[in-house]
């Protein structure tokens, strides 16, 4: 059994990597904010599916729910620190009193788009919070960890699919120049203080529990509301989407990886080598839902690169990775997830709690 800190442990990603890992046998620590990018109630109930916790929460407030949250999941195996990373103080004292082995950080603002309104927002969360995870780890001598970084930073690189050795030096938006500095900043305490690091490239994740600012999330809710799904640009841009369960895998082999070797620094792709445009997107939905979307045209937005395509054979080389989910198969389980997820729904239709 290991001990291992997940931060921005109640989000999207970061929650079903704390279910797996409790699933695995192992203890987690998950670092989180519960920041306002979106509604902190949807990262409660996160935490509580992934803990296999209570399943009604009566909402009054969120200090007093969080406090509420942390009595509820209480337990030997899952400890949850709400904390900020920025606070080098807050991040030293919560990794003092375990005996972490290591961190995946996943704490972020994340999103291409918010990041044009609010750079100095995220480069603060982004680059100082992730700085100060680092910082906080060498001073408790911990030395392995993951850090999420993403697609975005390939910005509109020229030759498909995106390989980790292509030189990324041209972000065309905050959010993917935050992440490019976080693996600069990992590699520098690589070098200086042998921290082993792999650094993941999520190339659109998607599933249960999705981000609601993300398209298919989106789009979901917009057929549920019979709303038009409004699309932006020609709906030829492609994405390489990838199933939750695999980004899971791939975090749980990489994790593996950074704990058996010695002097580590790698940069890994994590998705799933295909392509589908936005169209092919919509139609997927539409059938997955069982129903015919209206579309309005809106103009491409600033920021959002043309394609992902995303080369994972070095995933598949270091530690295994290979992703099954059909896309098809993916899109049916977010639907069925969405669909049974009253809380979510309700908060989608803006309806009382
Ligand atoms: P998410 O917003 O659902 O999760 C991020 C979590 O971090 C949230 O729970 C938030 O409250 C927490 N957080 C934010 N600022 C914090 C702070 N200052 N202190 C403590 N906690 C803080 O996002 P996600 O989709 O789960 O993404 C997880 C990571 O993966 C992010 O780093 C994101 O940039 C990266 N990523 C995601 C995708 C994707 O498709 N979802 C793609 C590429 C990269």
């Amino acid at each position: 059994m290991k001990t291992y800190c997940v931060t921005g442990g109640a989000g999207f990603i970061g929650s079903h990597l704390c279910e797996r890992l409790l699933a695995l046998g192992h203890r987690v620590v998950c670092i989180d904010n519960f920041n306002d990018a979106y509604d902190y109630r949807i990262k409660i109930r996160n935490i509580l599916n992934s803990t296999g916790s209570l399943t009604t929460f009566q909402f009054t407030g969120k200090e007093t729910d969080l406090l509420h949250l942390q009595q509820a999941v209480r337990g030997d195996s899952f400890k949850l620190v709400v904390a900020d990373i920025r606070h080098v103080d807050e991040l030293v004292s919560a990794f003092g009193r375990e005996q972490i082995d290591a961190v995946i950080h996943l704490a972020a603002m994340a999103g291409v788009r918010p990041s044009i309104e609010e750079p100095l927002l995220y480069e603060d969360v982004n680059v100082k919070g992730t700085l100060t995870v680092l910082e906080a780890m060498r001073r408790q001598g911990i030395r392995k960890w993951l850090c999420a970084s993403s697609s975005s930073v390939y910005g509109n690189n020229a030759k498909v699919p995106f390989a980790e050795e292509d030189i990324v030096d041209r972000s065309i938006s905050p959010y993917a120049a935050t992440k490019k500095a976080c693996e600069v900043l990992g590699h520098a305490y690589y070098h200086l203080h042998g921290i082993d690091t792999v650094m993941l490239r999520f190339f659109t994740v998607y599933g249960e529990r999705q981000r609601p600012d993300l398209a298919i999330h989106k789009f979901v809710g917009m057929l549920e509301r019979g709303e038009p799904l409004t699309v932006y640009g020609n709906g030829s841009s492609r994405r390489d989407y990838t199933y939750i369960g695999d980004i899971v895998n791939g975090l749980v082999g990489a994790l593996a990886y950074v704990e058996s070797e010695e002097k580590v620094y790698e940069i890994v792709n994590l998705g799933t080598n295909r392509t589908i445009s936005l169209l092919e997107l919509i139609r997927g939905i539409e059938q997955a839902y069982g129903k015919e979307a209206e579309l309005r045209w809106l103009a491409n937005q600033p920021g959002d690169v043309e394609q992902t395509y995303a080369d994972i054979s070095k995933a598949n080389r270091l530690f295994g990775y290979d992703p099954q989910t059909d896309f098809a198969e993916g899109l049916h389980k977010f639907v069925n997830w969405y669909r049974g997820n009253r809380y979510g729904q309700a908060l989608d239709r803006r309806a009382d709690l």
